[in-house]
């Protein structure tokens, strides 16, 4: 199983992240969710995904592999995960082992799963029959989001949570690396047709910096389009595939998420 390289003296500290196995990972503890349990449905080992953030947990995309599209063949087949879900599930259940929450999310962008729609009824099909109290959701990048049948599946999950770490072009391109065709104006849109949104925002600074001043408002104004019910900030928690990201200090990221509730009268908070 590949794992990230050493952390450098100035991530000390931070978790390391290994790639999941298979299609659950978890349950493991979060912040805001308590134990939750993931869903990968993306190559077991592999990471494909859309953007190629800094930070990622996952480590850089592979992107020559990404844009060859060789990555689709690996993805488990929707039999695949509907015997994972099922015999995970279960298992846990007799363990006594019920998650708080089940996210779907994995080795990079859930959504580039080529039957992802189907998947998910899989997921939520699994949660009626074993969990029925545990809510779902997904976390996505958001650049698969103009096509209906993604929206569609998203909105049958309890939580739709998607990143925007930047609200002007120049820091979005600097922190996510986006590898496919991707707008701010795209995803403020296509965001307006889902059921709700949670906006998760990640912060960092030194080699990139998206927490000075214009960076910021020019976040705020994203937000304030994109009407979230929900904002969530965080920063570095794992070691980062760039070198010379520096975490954010908590009462910055406070301080942060404080600007977001006043200007959009919503919850925000630092996890
Ligand atoms: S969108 Fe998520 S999975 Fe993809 S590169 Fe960014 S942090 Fe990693």
């Amino acid at each position: 199983m590949p794992a990230l390289a050493k952390p450098l003296p100035e991530y000390a500290g931070l978790k390391p992240w290994k790639l999941p196995e298979g299609i659950l990972y978890g349950p493991f503890p979060t912040r805001r969710k308590g134990r939750a349990l993931g869903v990968n449905l993306l190559p077991p080992g592999d990471k494909a995904c859309t953007f190629n953030c800094v930070y990622c947990q996952c480590g850089w995309t592979p992107v020559e592999v990404f844009r060859s599209g060789e990555w689709k063949a690996k993805c488990p087949s929707l039999e695949d995960v509907r015997r994972g879900i099922e015999e995970g599930f279960a298992g846990l259940l007799a363990e006594g082992n019920a998650p708080d929450a089940i996210v779907v999310s994995g080795n990079g962008e859930p959504t580039l799963y080529p039957q992802f729609e189907e998947a998910v009824d899989l997921v939520l099909a699994g949660r009626d029959q074993w969990f029925p109290k545990t809510r779902t959701m997904v976390l996505t990048a958001g650049t698969e989001l103009g096509r209906a049948d993604i929206r569609r599946a998203c909105d049958r999950l309890d939580e739709r949570c998607v990143k925007l770490d930047a609200g002007d072009a120049k820091t979005l391109k600097r922190i996510d690396i986006p590898l496919v065709p991707f707008t701010l104006d795209g995803l403020v849109k296509n965001c307006a047709k889902l059921r709700d949104v949670t906006i998760q925002s990640f912060f960092t600074q030194g080699a990139v910096d998206n927490t000075t001043e214009a960076a910021i408002v020019a976040w705020l104004d994203r937000l304030d389009e994109i009407q979230p019910v929900e904002v969530q900030v965080y920063s570095l928690d794992r070691v980062p595939p760039a070198k010379g990201l520096k975490k954010v200090a908590r009462a910055e990221l406070e301080a942060i998420a404080a600007r977001a509730a006043q200007r959009l009268v919503v919850p925000a908070q630092v996890f």
